[in-house]
C-alpha cells in the first residue's frame, strides 16, 4: 500500500517480507482496531507514553497478526514495549496452565529491568510475571507456581530445563532480547537449547536487537518461519 510506504518512510521504518501488516498510526488505533484493553492504555498514560515509537508502530501489528519478526532498533527506542504489548494483549489474563511466554535477556540486570517494566505495564491487572533468580532455578516446586511470563538469562532457563525444574512445552511466545549481546557474551548454545525446549509447534518467536550483524540475522532466519524483518534507521548504527 502506498499509504503504508509513505508512513514508514516518514518514521524511518524499513521492512522486508511478504504481506506485512500496516504500521500503527496511534494508541487509539491500538484500542479501536486491535482491541487493546483499557488497563494497558491507562498504564501507558501513567507512564507518559503519548506516541508510539517507530519500532512499536511496526512490530506490534506484526506480532499481533501472528507473524514472527526480527527487529533492529537503537537503544532507548522502546523495544521492550514493542514485544511485551502483543504478549499481554494475546495472553489476555493470568492463567495457571504453565509458562506461556519467555523473554531471554543477555544479563540478569537486563532481565530484572525488563521485569520491572513489565510489572508497570500490568499494574491493576492480575498477571504472573516472574524474574528467574538463582533460588528459583533450584526450587523444586517452580513448575507448580503460576507463571504467565518468565524473564531470564538463557543460562538460568537452560539450567532449570536441564535439571527438569521447568517445563517450556506450552510456551506460546519466545522473545530473544538484545540478541547482539547474546552473541557477544557467547550465549548462543544456551539460546538454542531454550529454543528447542520451547517445543509447542504453534510458538511465535521474535528477536530484538540494537544492531543486526550477520551472525544475528542468520540465527533469526534459522529459528523463525516467514519472519518479517524490521529495521529502524540504519542496520548497524
Ligand atoms: P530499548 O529496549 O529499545 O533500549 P526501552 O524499551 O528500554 O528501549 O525503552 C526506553 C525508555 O523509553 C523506557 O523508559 C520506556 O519506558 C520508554 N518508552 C518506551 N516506549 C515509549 C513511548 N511510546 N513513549 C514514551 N516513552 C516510551
Ligand atoms: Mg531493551
Amino acid at each position: 500500500l502506498e499509504r503504508d510506504a509513505l508512513f514508514r518512510k516518514k518514521h524511518n521504518i524499513h521492512v522486508s517480507g511478504s504481506n506485512i501488516p500496516s504500521p500503527l498510526q496511534s494508541f487509539t488505533e491500538l484500542k479501536l482496531r486491535h482491541n487493546c484493553k483499557s488497563y494497558l492504555l491507562r498504564n501507558l498514560g501513567e507512564l507518559g507514553f503519548k506516541e508510539l515509537t517507530p519500532i512499536q508502530r511496526q512490530a506490534i501489528p506484526v506480532l499481533l497478526s501472528g507473524r514472527e519478526c526480527f527487529a533492529c532498533a537503537p537503544t532507548g527506542s522502546g523495544k521492550t514495549f514493542a514485544f511485551v504489548c502483543p504478549i499481554l494483549m494475546k495472553l489476555e489474563r493470568a492463567s495457571k496452565d504453565g509458562i506461556r511466554a519467555v523473554i531471554l535477556c543477555p544479563t540478569h540486570e537486563l532481565a530484572a529491568q525488563t521485569t520491572r517494566e513489565c510489572k508497570k505495564l500490568v499494574k491493576g491487572k492480575k498477571f504472573y510475571i516472574k524474574l528467574m533468580t538463582k533460588q528459583l532455578t533450584k526450587s523444586a516446586d517452580f513448575s507448580q507456581q503460576p507463571c504467565d511470563i518468565l524473564i531470564s538469562t538463557p543460562y538460568r532457563v537452560h539450567y532449570a530445563v536441564r535439571k527438569r525444574k521447568l517445563d517450556l512445552s506450552k510456551v506460546e511466545y519466545l522473545v530473544l532480547d538484545e540478541a547482539d549481546k547474546l552473541f557477544e557474551l557467547g550465549l548462543v548454545k544456551q539460546v538454542d537449547a531454550v529454543v528447542k525446549a520451547c517445543s509447542n509447534p504453534s510458538i511465535l518467536r521474535s528477536l530484538f536487537s540494537a544492531t543486526l550483524p550477520d551472525t544475528v540475522e542468520e540465527l533469526a532466519r534459522t529459528i523463525m518461519h516467514d519472519a518479517v524483518r524490521i529495521i529502524i534507521g540504519r542496520k548497524n548504527s
